[in-house]
């Protein structure tokens, strides 16, 4: 099955009982025993509840991948994927990744014992952090802020040959546009609060992967730490879901066009998009995804706060807001507000400038967020 089928039926049939087309949403916290330890395959929805199951089964497929589970956030799946591992364990990191997981591994997991490299895009620097305690290479492609792509199957293979294990971010390039199982990668990583979900009325995260027990590991530790999506969350998600090939497809014709607008205008001075000619991404780009999404970064010319703060409240349509990945198109400013928990000397090392705007390019009419661009930009 193609995505665009597998987004409408994955992991969903008629209800048996009543043939409902659409999943129940299944508000219930346990289950009735027909004696102790007999049950339905369901005992607390902790655990697991049947609307939780669909969205699970359904985001396995969409990745090409067997076993899935979904979160409460992006950053609960992270946390359970990192307390598989142990003190004195060393993971690398692209260093250019969401400013919530570098928190994640420097406040939490560093203090317990963790050890963390940060490396740039180069499959090399990947490779050429390994250590003897090396456990696992921690990816985001395309990087957050600064829209750079990572070859993940160069970094698959380096990793196979020491037996660390891989885990890809796809939040930025959902399964629609790229499948790191496909390109080696052990395990997948989603905040469905953005593309997935699209609609920006949830928070959610799911990690997909084939290795069975790893897959018990992670999940013993969902149950016991608990940060599980309700039901209805869960059902948003498979709503949102529906509509993912078809939204991902109009983000990125739109990106397309605005991208190549910001490139030629004065007051832009740099614009990172996989899927311009000029981007030193452009061929990987090419092998590695079948779109090159809808996130979009760029540099004000001689930008600052106070010059990025003139532009933004110029803007009618594109809101300055935190996240991204929703049908309608969001700015932000990334050294202070996604990843201004990022200190500053790194920040400004892995490129985070003062004068850098990430773009969540949304499904609007591309020709309206031109306009707005245009308007605001020209008012500087
Ligand atoms: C938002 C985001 C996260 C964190 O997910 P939450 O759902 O906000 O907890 C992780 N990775 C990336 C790339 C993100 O954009």
């Amino acid at each position: 099955m193609k995505i665009k089928t597998k987004v409408i039926h994955a992991g969903q049939e008629p209800d048996k009982t009543t043939g409902s087309v659409i999943p129940p949403v299944y508000l219930t916290s346990t289950y009735r025993q027909e004696a102790v330890s007999m049950h339905k395959g369901f005992e607390y929805s902790r655990t697991g509840n049947p609307t939780r199951k669909v969205l699970e089964d359904c985001l396995a497929e969409l990745e090409s991948g067997s076993l899935a589970l979904a979160f409460a956030s992006g950053m609960a799946a992270e946390h359970a994927v990192l307390s598989t591992f142990r003190p004195g364990d060393h993971i690398v990191a692209c260093g250019d990744m969401y400013g919530g997981t570098y928190r994640l591994f420097e406040e939490v997991f560093k203090p317990m014992g963790f050890e963390f490299s940060y490396v740039g895009w180069e499959a090399s620097e990947f490779t050429q952090s390994i250590k003897e305690n090396t456990k696992l290479f921690w990816i985001e492609s395309p990087t957050n802020p600064l829209i750079r792509l990572i070859d993940i199957r160069a970094v698959a293979d380096a990793a196979a040959q020491k037996r660390i294990r891989v885990v890809v971010d796809n939040t930025f390039a959902t399964p629609v546009f790229q499948q790191p199982l496909q390109l080696g990668a052990d395990l997948v990583i989603h905040s469905t609060t953005k593309y997935i979900g699209g609609h920006s009325d949830l928070i959610g995260g799911a990690l997909i992967l084939n290795d069975r027990e790893w897959y018990e590991r992670i999940k013993f530790i969902q149950n016991a730490v608990g940060a599980v999506p309700g039901a209805f969350d869960s059902w948003l998600m498979l709503r949102g879901i529906k509509t993912l090939a078809v939204r991902m497809k109009q983000h990125e014709e739109n990106a397309l066009k605005i991208a190549a607008f910001l490139e030629e205008h004065p007051k832009v001075s740099e614009v990172s998009y996989p899927g311009l000619e000029s981007s030193p991404w452009y061929e990987l780009a090419g092998r590695q995804m079948s779109g090159f999404g809808g996130m979009v970064s760029f540099k004000l010319k001689g930008g600052d706060l106070d010059l990025a703060n003139k532009f933004f409240k110029k803007l009618k349509v594109i809101a300055l807001a935190e996240s991204l990945g929703g049908v309608e198109s969001l700015i932000n400013y990334p050294a202070v507000m996604t990843h201004g928990s990022i200190p500053e000397e790194k920040r400004l090392a892995i490129g985070i400038t003062g004068d850098l705007i990430r773009l969540s390019v949304g499904i609007e009419d591309h020709g309206d967020l031109i306009g707005d661009l245009s308007r605001a930009l020209s008012s500087l």
